[in-house]
């Protein structure tokens, strides 16, 4: 359910209505726009007589059942673009945020000369794997907490914020002292007790859409980490499984246009692991801005052929700085800056 406000209703009104709902056993979560404010009530719908005896309360304007069942994600609830701050980088407004750097952290010459590269073209946020979720145990699994220090020292000698994954409950905390953002991988993004402690981290959530992950069921994720108390969730549409073979994954540009109109969170797109050829990379990126997404996160190596993981889509600093070029003047036309 939602609380309606009237506009112009004091923060007297607001904090009696809410201490009203908390009463009935109700769990609140305030939006305040620049018009109305909305109490998102989150709790039993059995108990909702009680709740829609509010409207009878001078300063409500309405009740309202929300329909979705992602509550606090939905729109309805949280009318304005969910807007923050990553270490004075802008998310979610007029402004489209870029990350960028290598699937993986290999070494710190590695880091550096990418993270130099990123930087110089324009990137606002470093992006870097030291915990890599592997389809083969075979593979390159990481450097672990000597890829996150790696990445905390990169971070602080470019400026850049980073953002990194994390796979394990256990590992949120050690993660979240690194980084500044936590990623919550395609493989991991219905880990629901994954998703409960990375409620609780303090930092922003990057959730990367599954690969075989219905809309609802991403956003119903993304309800675990604003229920939990975390309102920093950027959503990350990185491609799904269709019966097409040409490309890595399916990237599923549809996916954008609709999450705007069913959440207030903002979207990022992941043109690199979408199309998983570096060729492709561009043409995505500048599609899912087109389509509406808030920013990009694309993976670039300073030597692609001897990267230890996605090497095949990952594009050269020089590339990606010629593709930063080509996205300025679209994000103009599109009414965003860059
Ligand atoms: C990654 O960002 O390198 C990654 C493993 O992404 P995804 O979870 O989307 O496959
Ligand atoms: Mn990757």
């Amino acid at each position: 359910m939602i609380i309606v406000l009237k506009p112009g209703s004091s923060d007297a009104d607001i904090e009696d209505v809410s201490r009203r709902v908390r009463d009935f056993g109700f769990k609140t979560h305030l939006s305040k726009g620049e018009v109305r404010t909305i109490i998102g009530v989150v709790g039993d719908d059995r108990a909702k007589e009680q709740l829609l005896a509010l409207q009878s309360l001078d300063c409500v304007e309405n009740v309202v059942r929300i329909l979705q069942p992602f509550k606090l994600a939905s729109r309805e609830a949280h009318p304005e673009n969910t807007q923050f701050k990553v270490n004075g980088v802008p998310v979610g407004g007029k402004q489209i945020v870029v990350m960028a750097g290598p699937c993986s952290v290999e070494s710190r010459a590695q880091l550096q000369a990418v993270a130099g590269g990123v930087k110089a073209a324009g990137a606002h946020v470093l992006r870097g794997g030291a915990f890599k979720p592997r389809t083969s145990p075979y593979a390159f699994q990481g450097l672990e907490e000597e890829g996150l220090q790696l990445l905390k020292e990169t971070s602080k000698s470019t400026g850049l914020p980073v953002v990194t994954e994390v796979m394990e409950p256990d590992k949120v905390d050690v993660v979240a002292e690194h980084a500044d953002i936590l990623q919550i991988g395609a493989r991991n993004v219905q880990n629901f007790s994954l998703l409960k402690r990375v409620a609780e981290c303090g930092k922003p959530v990057l959730l990367k859409r599954g690969m075989s992950t219905s809309i609802q069921e991403w956003l119903l994720s993304a309800e675990y980490v604003l229920a939990g108390g975390n309102p920093n969730v950027i959503l990350c549409e990185r491609g799904i499984r269709t019966f097409e073979t040409s490309t890595r994954y399916t990237l599923d540009l549809n996916a954008i246009p609709v999450v705007k109109k069913l959440s207030h969170l903002p979207v990022m797109v992941d043109p690199s692991h979408g199309t998983g050829h570096w060729e492709y990379v561009a043409a995505m990126a500048k599609a899912g801005l087109a389509a509406g997404a808030d920013g990009l996160i694309i993976e670039v190596h300073n030597n692609p052929a001897e990267a230890l993981s996605d090497g095949p889509q990952s594009l050269k600093p020089t590339k990606f700085a010629q593709l930063m070029g080509e996205l300025r003047p679209l994000a103009q036309v599109l009414g965003r800056t860059l």
